[in-house]
């Protein structure tokens, strides 16, 4: 064994499942483009004041797993979790912050009116107990629209996250809410303190903590599970001023149009501070329990508080990990693969060109340049999970011919070596037919 191995909670990510990794990714990017989404690529490390501001000081994030960077030593990570005092940079442990960030910087929303519609795809980085599907780097694709404050968006955001379910044959459940606004927040806040206040005793150390400063955060504890202990918690949605309870209304009918099918759950508030209005959930079976897979919101208020002109926003992320988890195991086929042998030196000029021609075509192909007998040309297929073998032995060379086996059916047949389309139409076909 080396005497390294990746850290704690971070994972390599090796063939097979890089080919599911990155096939997945690229039809993330298609389905993105369908509904002019452009990519948008922003530095693993920001200024942690970014994420203070943008998640909240009170938020888990922020407070218990952030990544934080020593100032002057820019490569010397640190992980202060009792406290990020003088630390100025971090590992981004999301991705809406940054791009946000990028948004105000390179004024996007000045040069050309809105929608802004940009999708990201990365690494984030959150210091959590590993467990099976939380990992301390992890991946996420997001969608951002900035400039756009109707909730008929929110429902075409929330249609695209049904898309990318739909795509990858994911079972998952749309779970949407109104979060209220400034207006009719702070109203909910007291209804929600003076709801806990005397149940103190009964909630876990952070909700204690949490009662006065954050106390919407209360209601979908995991360790207390308020949702199944009282069944007279006050809800925002029975709290909504009219401009929220309008636009809610206005995101079930449009979501109702697009044949989005949801539930509505009074019980999300996702864990940031930053979402106003539509927030929503995407949960799916992950072995047994059911997880969230993806979130996402509106988020008016951010680019403003991040120092950007008002401009109203709303988004969403899905974590890779998850989804992957999700995808039917099937869903991504390995093309079969076939490789070429030469059986003497004398044919090894004659591989090559096979190897140039069929590069061109999309064929999962390699060659051996070392000459070996036709037995242990079928014994190295057979141990690499081969399926098609070519083969240059001195009859074919004499005749300008390639010898054809398909190790699944034993068939066996003799191409002229010019005959590449031939060989290449065979393999495609095989490919589809299994
Ligand atoms: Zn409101
Ligand atoms: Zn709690």
């Amino acid at each position: 064994m080396s005497r390294y191995t990746a850290v704690k909670g971070m994972n390599d990510i090796l063939p097979p499942d890089s080919l599911r990794w990155s096939r997945m990714e690229e039809d993330l990017r298609l389905l993105a483009a369908r509904l002019n989404y452009q990519e948008i690529r922003t530095p693993v490390v920001e200024s942690l004041e970014l994420f203070q501001r943008g998640l909240g000081e009170t938020s888990d994030v922020v407070q218990k797993e952030m990544y934080v960077f020593e100032d002057k030593n820019g490569n010397k990570l640190a992980l202060k979790p009792e406290g990020t005092a003088g630390f100025k940079l971090a590992l981004k442990p999301e991705g809406t912050a940054g791009v946000v960030r990028a948004f105000i910087e390179h004024s996007v929303g000045i040069e050309k009116p809105g929608p802004h519609k940009l999708f990201y795809i990365g690494p984030n980085f959150r210091y959590e107990r590993p467990q099976k599907g939380r990992y301390r780097q992890f991946h996420q694709f997001g969608l951002e629209i900035f400039g756009d404050p109707t909730p008929e968006m929110d429902a075409e955001l929330i249609y695209a996250a049904s898309m990318i379910l739909d795509h990858f044959k994911v079972k998952g459940e749309i779970r949407v809410n109104s979060i209220g606004c400034p207006a009719c927040r702070p109203a909910y806040r007291e209804k929600l303190i003076e709801y806990f206040r005397p149940k103190a005793e009964e909630l876990c150390g952070d909700c204690r903590r949490r009662i006065d400063s954050n106390p919407l955060r209360l209601i979908d504890c995991k360790v207390d599970a308020p949702r199944d202990r009282w069944n007279d918690i006050p809800l925002i949605t029975d709290h909504l001023c009219p401009q929220c309870a309008s636009d809610f209304e206005r995101l079930k009918k449009a979501l109702a149009i697009f044949h989005v099918p949801f539930v509505v759950d009074p019980f999300i508030v996702r864990g940031l501070d930053y979402y106003v209005k539509t927030a929503f959930e995407i949960t799916a079976d992950t072995g047994g329990t059911q997880n969230a897979i993806a979130g996402g919101g509106r988020y008016d208020n951010l680019v403003a508080e991040t120092g950007g002109a008002a401009t109203p926003a709303t988004g969403f992320a899905i974590g890779l990990e998850r989804l992957l988890s999700v995808v039917p195991e099937d869903f991504y086929g390995m093309q079969p693969l076939a490789m070429g042998f030469a059986l003497f030196d004398g044919g090894v000029a004659d591989l090559v060109h096979l190897t140039k021609h069929l590069s061109h075509h999309p064929v999962r192909y390699m060659a051996e340049y070392t000459p070996r007998k036709f037995k242990n040309a079928l014994q190295k297929a057979n141990k690499l999970g081969a399926r098609h073998i070519f083969i240059f032995g001195e009859d074919e060379v004499k005749n300008q011919q390639v010898l054809y086996k398909d190790l699944a059916t034993g068939d066996q047949k003799t191409f002229g070596q010019h005959e590449v389309m031939a060989i290449v139409a065979m393999l495609m076909d095989k490919e589809i037919r299994k």
